[in-house]
């Protein structure tokens, strides 16, 4: 039997995507020793960066008997659709849910029953392995191709707790009575020791100490679970002793320990202990979740010695009713001393508020940004209250209390409260993103477009052949190459789940409109899931009209990035959107005043810099878009640039709220290291071009890349994070 496991990304957060729970699954059933079974978790380019069409043609090349689908709030919404694909065009494959999404009240999972066979509720690992050892025994009758087709296949209701099944000829689920918690965490075998998550290191690795929380946040699920109580549910020093190990030898420098309350843990002492006495603390960085409250001096001297450069802590509200309607228990005071005792040691300091918490009012809301802000706490993230399945909330929730409306897919955001409007919560939003500086019109999650959306490759960096493996990440296609339909429709299943169209149409005539907007349709068909960025350059501004008509050409169907903006748009139904948040339409437009007046926010000033002109020129050329309407400069420089030019250039620009892109590689290349400095974030997206000499795709070498943030380096003056850049 071949199963295969799929976790897809947080949409612009795919670094992130270690495919942890998938690692215990794996090891778990290879523990088993089934005859026969094969797992494997698909490859991480695929899943973290696959559109939709590109990863069913992927788990289908796969061919294999099961799937099982990790899922979060953040991507439950792609991980059915995708699902949903496979059961349509392979029906015979099993398909299983597995994760916090899965839930007796998650009705949004729950209703994917068209798309998912079984599910797995509460700790996934012994539920799998023995739904895995039943179809393996039920394959009494294989035939060579299929032997596990769903229809012959039936399962004793109360054989397996903590499943839910269809019985014979009905979609309907049967939930078997729940699983009760995993006695003694540390039977599981160790995802790293075990070598099941081999291939999926890359220099940052997630470790889990418990699985327990001694709190009951109603908000929460981790707190939610029914778990007993005691050293059973934390892992073992030893373990951490040995998988900290296996992480220096494979070259991880960051570890983010997968802990709701890393200071509070009993054996916090030994974990310390043993951070030092592997020498971890001196290759590697760490970051945790942890209450504020519990630290001291003492306390923040010993994270700053174990090399911790980031932690989080919760806040949530700093109203005690309102921490008394969710069962949260905060003391203020020391959370406050706490906090600011981490940052004088130079640790990053992550603090959570959330708005549309039961019982707040607009005065007790600005009552916590009061106390964030006069007890200097800043920076802080604002969030917005999810209903998640699971929670004690949610159950509150569904029987009326706090008066409470909530989205009814992911990310299950509450829209009202007894206390607070939609209109409240959109307004308190906006004043609190405003008293941070920040730009409410920008929709939090959101993947905004690269710095090398309009990145010329030079022709000696374009490798010729096709890229056969990685997601295509970004496409450049001019009038001629619009009309090679059968070029698009292969290319259609080839696309990442977030791509950069760049349509270099020239002249915007009402023929090549027509084909902008024929080959959107042929690229977004097979991937309704995509967050696009799509660059129409031509000679002017679109009009409201062909705006409208190319936005209607790319399918799209509603999903998770969508419904983060229902704060940021003001209408708390996205069904009413104008348009997707996810599908961003951009016009590449020469700067020349006159075409002011048609231009919207959407709009990028292309400027060209001729080598004859001064530094002066340069800088008057790109100070006249100051006033016009848009959303960015895109900046062309001469083929010869003196890098001190550009270094001046840049160092007085003051792009203020708009983007800067860059034609020139080296420097745009430059531009991201500093910004995210971490090189390894740096990939060029895969692209292809699509043109009139024909197709050509490229990827940047990490050498390429290296040599062209050290050339920016050298125009800056800038110090990038690696120290081992060589020209
Ligand atoms: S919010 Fe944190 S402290 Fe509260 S239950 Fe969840 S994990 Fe525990």
């Amino acid at each position: 039997m071949k199963v295969l496991l799929v976790q897809l990304p947080v949409p612009n957060n795919k670094l992130s995507n270690l495919p942890l729970a998938l690692g215990y699954l794996k090891a778990s059933a290879d523990a088993a020793r089934i005859p026969g079974l094969q797992v494997e978790i698909l490859e991480r380019q695929t899943q973290d960066r696959g559109g939709d069409a590109f990863l069913l043609d992927a788990i289908l090349e796969r061919d294999p008997d099961l799937v099982g689908f990790s899922l979060y709030t953040w991507n439950s919404s792609r991980a059915i659709g995708l699902a949903r694909a496979l059961k349509q065009t392979a029906p015979e494959i099993l398909t299983v849910g597995g994760g916090p999404e899965v839930n007796r009240d998650g009705d949004f999972v729950i209703s994917a029953a068209d798309a998912l066979d079984f599910l797995v509720l509460g700790e996934g690992e012994r539920t799998f392995v023995e739904l895995l050892q039943a179809l393996n025994n039920k394959a009494t009758s294989p035939t060579p191709k299929r032997p596990f087709h769903p229809s012959s296949f039936i399962l004793h209701p109360l054989s397996i707790p903590g499943l839910a099944y269809h019985p014979a000829s009905s979609r309907e689920w049967v939930f078997n009575p729940p699983r009760t918690a995993v006695e003694d965490v540390n039977l599981l075998p160790s995802v790293y020791l075990s070598g099941a998550l081999e291939g999926f290191l890359g220099r940052f690795m997630m470790i889990e100490l418990s699985r327990w929380c001694p709190s009951k946040c109603s908000f929460c699920y981790y707190g939610r679970q029914d778990l007993p109580l005691g050293g059973k549910r934390y892992f073992e020093v030893e373990r951490l002793r040995q998988e900290l190990l296996f992480g220096m030898e494979h070259g991880v420098e960051q570890v983010h320990f997968v802990e709701a309350n890393f200071n509070t843990l009993p054996h916090l002492k030994q974990i310390y202990q043993t951070i030092k006495e592997t020498g971890a603390n001196r290759r590697m960085g760490f970051y945790a979740e942890m209450r504020g409250e519990a630290i001291d001096e003492e306390e923040a001297d010993r994270l700053a010695e174990c090399n911790f450069g980031v932690v989080e802590c919760g806040l949530q509200s700093a109203v005690p009713e309102v921490l008394a309607r969710v069962r949260r228990k905060n003391h203020l005071p020391r959370l406050v001393r706490g906090v600011h005792l981490l940052r004088e040691r130079g640790i990053e300091v992550f603090l959570d508020a959330i708005l549309g918490l039961p019982g707040d009012t607009p005065e007790t809301f600005r009552q916590t940004l009061a106390f964030i802000e006069d007890n200097g706490l800043a920076p802080y993230d604002l969030f917005h209250l999810q209903i998640l399945p699971g929670t004690q909330l949610k159950t509150e929730a569904q029987s009326g209390k706090h008066g409470l409306e909530w989205q009814s897919a992911p990310p299950y955001f509450a829209l009202q409260t007894a206390e607070l409007s939609f209109e409240q919560l959109c307004e308190l939003r906006r004043e609190t993103l405003e008293r941070k500086g920040e730009d409410p019109a920008e929709i939090q999650g959101l993947p905004i477009p690269g710095p090398f959306s309009l990145t010329l490759l030079p022709k000696n960096e374009i490798s010729g052949e096709l890229i056969d493996q990685l997601p295509l990440e970004r496409l450049v296609i001019d009038r001629v190459g619009l009309e090679d339909k059968p070029a698009l429709q292969s290319l259609a299943r080839r696309l990442a789940s977030e791509v950069t169209i760049w349509l270099r149409l020239e002249r915007l005539d009402e023929a090549g409109l027509k084909a902008a907007q024929e080959a959107l349709t042929i690229l977004s068909e097979p991937n309704p899931s995509g967050a696009w960025h799509i660059f129409v350059e031509g000679d002017r501004p679109l009009t409201e009209a062909e705006r409208a008509e190319l936005l209607k050409a790319i399918h799209h169907r509603e999903g998770y990035l969508d419904r983060l903006a229902v704060f940021a748009l003001l209408e708390r139904d996205p069904t009413r959107f104008t348009a997707w948040p996810s599908v961003n339409l951009f016009e590449v437009v020469p700067w020349q005043p006159a075409l002011q007046q048609m231009a919207g926010p959407k709009t990028i000033w292309k400027i060209d810099l001729k080598e004859e002109q001064t530094l002066e020129q340069w800088q008057a050329r790109m100070e006249e878009t100051a006033g016009a309407p848009g959303y960015g400069l895109y900046v062309r420089f001469p083929v010869e640039i003196s890098v001190a030019k550009v270094r001046a250039l840049l160092e007085d620009f003051e792009p203020g709220h708009r983007m800067l892109f860059l034609a020139e590689p080296n420097f745009a290349a430059g531009l991201a290291s500093t910004e995210n400095e971490d090189l390894t974030l740096l990939s060029f997206p895969t692209t292809l071009e699509l043109d009139k000499t024909g197709r050509h795709s490229s990827q940047f070498s990490q050498h390429s890349i290296e040599k062209a943030a050290l050339r920016w380096t050298v125009a800056h003056r800038l110090k990038v994070s690696s120290g081992n850049l060589t020209v």
